[in-house]
């Protein structure tokens, strides 16, 4: 989410005549897009900050903004406590960021921390930073009205919003005709979205039957973006358990250009861990739907988020996470210590208690775990042969590209003269926890 912020950001200041530069020191302003999902992402924030001091040292005409969810959770701290920062900037409020510079060059300090309920950015087609123009990410709403316990982003992203679909029907449309063969569509909680046209006139009316009926929900969303061309990949992210609705798995098994592969955040396999975190469904729901998922979607891989020592959590209620990814047969996971997050209902309500080196076999238990499930996973590929969409040349080999597969596994293989955004068939021979080792199947592509 923040790749793409950031190339919302270049969108406004390159008509401020900005250019991106490769180095920073060859810049003169400098803008670290920020994250408070953990205290350790704020850490590397200020590491970074400090560099950008001793680069003003050098640079007198230099000037520093911390711009994203760091902005927005510490506001005028951050200019208070760190002399090298001129600019603060929430991520709601961008489009301000011309008349904040301005100010920054008069001599004072540039501080924009308000939230919206409608800002998404919609009119603004961001400058794409990737290198590969193969795949890119397209935002569909902004913000969460989960609150979900230990969870800062209701707090730093504001409400949840979605963006008019015609936007971004028109955005992915436009990388389709440069050339992208895949899009994400990116938001807090993707299976949420919901646009009426009406909104507004519907809000005189009495009857809220009505606005509903007409409002496009997510997988109507889904439909539109798979139709623009069997040839464009469409993947999603995040999805929340508690709306992973059967109409929306049955839209997936409609059209094979939306990739099999759903991420499905469970966070702890114990749902009274479950009901501490505020995360709205139990263990059993959660296995309800998987069992949807791969009744409508078989070949669909499942990916998911876990956190290890959240407050409270006995040996008990950690083991029966462990229980719960191996039902599941996750084939990757992203898997956190849990990090006290100030002002989140966890921090007034309970306490931080599981001791750090508990949290640590925790978490390394887990990373095990999933290490042997990814490979077993890969194992099953041996011998079967996928479609692969190229991303790039392989980090170990010049001949070796890499891409992945509908399922997002990532598959090597020798080239003959492919190039990345071409479309392959590989046959899987052998793989590690983390890569199918394939050969190219030229002749019946
Ligand atoms: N909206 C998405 C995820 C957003 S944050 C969802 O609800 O699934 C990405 C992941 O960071 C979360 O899924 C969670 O696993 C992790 N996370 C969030 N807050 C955390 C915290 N305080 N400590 C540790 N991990 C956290
Ligand atoms: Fe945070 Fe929960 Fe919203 Fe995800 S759904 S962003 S974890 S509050």
């Amino acid at each position: 989410m923040n790749v793409v912020d950031s190339e919302v950001v270049v969108a406004i200041l390159q008509k401020q005549d900005y250019e991106v530069t490769e180095t920073m020191e060859e810049a003169n302003l400098i803008l670290v897009n920020t994250c408070s999902i953990r205290d350790n992402a704020e850490q590397k924030v200020n590491n970074r900050i400090k560099e950008f001091g001793a680069q003003k040292r050098k640079n007198k005409n230099l000037v520093v903004g911390v711009i994203g969810c760091m902005a927005e959770r510490l506001k005028e701290k951050l200019l208070e406590e760190e002399r090298s920062v001129d600019l603060v900037v929430g991520p709601d409020a961008y489009r301000e960021l011309p008349a904040l510079l301005t100010e920054v060059e008069s001599g004072q300090k540039g501080i924009n921390t308000l939230l919206s309920l409608e800002e998404t950015y919609a009119d603004l087609s961001p400058v794409r930073l990737d290198k590969n123009h193969v795949s890119s990410f397209v935002s569909i709403m902004r913000g969460c009205n989960n609150f979900c316990a230990y969870c800062v982003v209701p707090y730093t992203r504001g409400r949840e919003r979605s963006r008019d679909p015609e936007t971004i029907e028109r955005e992915v449309k436009e990388l389709f005709d440069a050339g992208y063969k895949e899009v994400t569509l990116l938001g807090q909680n993707v299976n949420s979205y919901r646009w009426s046209f009406n909104d507004e006139a519907k809000a005189d009316t009495s009857s809220s039957a009505e606005a509903s009926e007409d409002a496009i929900k997510f997988e109507a969303l889904l439909e539109r973006i798979a139709k623009i061309s069997p040839q464009l990949r469409v993947r999603f992210a995040t999805s929340h358990p508690k709306d992973m609705s059967d109409e929306l798995l049955m839209t997936m098994a409609k059209y094979p250009n939306l990739c099999r592969s759903i991420h499905l955040p469970v966070q702890s396999g114990s749902t009274a861990v479950l009901k501490r975190m505020k995360r709205g469904y139990t263990r059993e729901w959660y296995m309800n739907r998987i069992e949807a998922i791969r009744k409508y979607l078989p070949e669909a891989t499942i990916s998911t988020d876990i956190i290890a020592g959240y407050c409270g959590e006995t040996e008990e209620e950690h083991k029966e996470t462990l229980s719960l990814m191996k039902w599941v047969g996750y084939d990757l996971a992203f898997m956190f210590k849990y990090s006290e997050r100030p002002d989140t209902f966890a921090a007034k309500k309970y306490e931080d208690d599981v001791p750090e080196d508990v949290k640590t076999k925790r978490l390394s238990e887990i990373i095990a775990l999933q290490g042997t499930l990814s490979l077993e996973g890969k194992k099953k590929d041996i011998g079967k042969v996928y479609e692969v969409l190229i991303e790039g040349t392989s980090k170990k080999s010049k001949e070796q590209l890499f891409g992945r597969t509908s399922q997002n596994k990532v598959a090597v293989f020798t080239a003959n003269g492919q190039k990345p955004g071409d479309y392959v068939m590989v046959k899987v021979n052998d793989c590690t926890s983390a890569t199918l080792l394939t050969t190219l199947l030229e002749d019946e592509y």
